[in-house]
């Protein structure tokens, strides 16, 4: 185990802020704690880079192939191809295409779409499984992380990373090589859970977006802002992921009660939307749409 001393973003001291386990693989008890000075939430301990890997043996990890055998097939498969074409639709009206990287691409469906829709695209996958996929299935350009240090400065109009960063365990070196990849004029893509969501209260220990240890960091909008901002990015804007809460009420609920509890979940993920709508924008997941900052 890997001990944290200070905060990551802004140094200072931190308080325990929750006991928890990890309900999704081995049921081992890991601590979060809170940043007494900016609120951030992270593992500490957490497994070092060597451990970390044992938490994603799992083939449902990967792909999260357990919602598409088990709950709503079809339905899962329809809203998934909805909100990659969404994304598409969105950032486009902030980005026109050119070079995209997609930091933690997995099986490359939103870099297959992007390569249809005219981007160039490159992908960066730690799993070996998951990035044979995405270069088999979709004929990509993906490489493991150490690509990353290899790749042109200021090359990439666009990097994305969908409920990623929370799971890279050298943060701020991260946050660097970002802003080094990117052009001058880029857009950076972030999508991260929010631990300031509705969900995640009510939920609490049981909340499935905690994913520990996976999820090293706990962001909110505030404090994932502090940290783009530390880096010289400015955030352009916040976006909701709306379906995310009833993904996250589905296998949240199982956690919190044993039982799997379809109706429940629906009425746990509307309320959080609409809890969202009218408490500063702290949906159960957001985007942050980021420019460098100008010199
Ligand atoms: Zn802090």
């Amino acid at each position: 185990m890997e001990y944290i001393n200070n905060c990551p973003i802004c140094l200072n001291n931190c308080e325990p802020f929750l006991v928890t386990k990890d309900h999704f693989l081995t049921q081992e008890t890991f601590t979060i704690v809170k940043c007494l000075q900016c609120g951030f939430l992270f593992t500490n301990p957490r497994p070092a880079a060597e451990e970390l890997q044992k938490y994603y043996q799992s083939d449902d990890y990967i792909s999260h192939s357990n919602i598409r055998k088990g709950i709503l097939p079809v339905l899962y498969q329809r809203i998934r191809k909805y909100t990659l074409k969404r994304k598409y639709r969105l950032l486009e009206k902030y980005q026109k295409p050119g070079n995209l990287l997609d930091v933690g691409c997995g099986t490359g469906e939103f870099l297959a779409l992007g390569k249809q829709r005219g981007w160039n695209v490159t992908g960066i996958e730690p799993s070996t499984q998951a990035r044979e996929q995405a270069v088999s299935n979709f004929k990509l350009e993906v490489g493991d992380e150490s690509l990353l240090d290899h790749l042109p400065s200021g090359h990439f109009n666009m990097i994305t990373l969908w409920h990623v960063l929370e799971h890279v365990p050298l943060l701020n070196e991260r946050m660097q090589t970002l802003h080094r990849l990117l052009h001058d004029d880029g857009l950076l893509v972030i999508a991260l859970p929010n631990s300031g969501s509705w969900d995640a209260r009510h939920y609490h220990s049981a909340w499935a977006a905690y994913d520990l240890p996976r999820h090293l960091y706990h962001f909110t909008p505030v404090t994932s802002k502090h940290l783009l901002e530390k880096h010289r990015f400015t955030v352009l804007t916040q976006k909701p992921m709306v379906f995310d809460s009833f993904y996250i009420g589905l296998l949240s609920e199982p956690y919190r009660t044993g039982k799997k509890n379809l109706p429940l979940a629906f009425y746990t993920g509307l309320y959080s939307n609409l809890w969202a709508f009218f408490h500063q924008k702290n949906y159960s997941s957001f985007i942050l749409l980021s420019k460098k900052e100008k010199s």
